[in-house]
């Protein structure tokens, strides 16, 4: 990778497990935001490292594997799911409504309609 600043080549490298990166927060959150590095599950993220300008740059994965994160994906994919399935109900019935009347008018007489 070309530093963005010098243009010279960059060291490849990369940082350990477990790191974030964060926002400065303010004092109305609680709550950092917080951008993991690497997957929990690995021994780190490759990062290329300028010693010129002494700048690192660090692509972040972009699907993260944290538990919370598979949760939340299962989650709503269920959720999809189980509106799928309303959905596919509530055309059903409206179909067997629709048939219903069809099937009514039919049983009427005709010189009645
Ligand atoms: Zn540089």
């Amino acid at each position: 990778m070309e530093c963005p600043y010098c243009k010279k080549e960059m060291e490849k490298g990369g940082i350990g497990a477990n790191f974030w990166w964060r926002d400065n927060g303010s004092s109305d959150r609680v709550m950092w935001e917080k951008v993991p590095l690497c997957s929990i599950w690995s021994n780190g993220a490759d990062g290329f490292y300028c010693p010129d300008c002494r700048i690192i740059i660090l692509p972040v994965p972009e699907k993260l594997d944290s538990p919370m994160e598979k949760i939340k994906e299962k989650w709503s994919k269920l959720r999809g799911d189980v509106e799928e399935r309303y959905n596919d109900y509530k055309s059903e019935q409206e179909a067997e409504k629709y048939q219903k009347k069809k099937e009514e008018r039919r049983k009427k007489d005709p010189w009645e309609v």
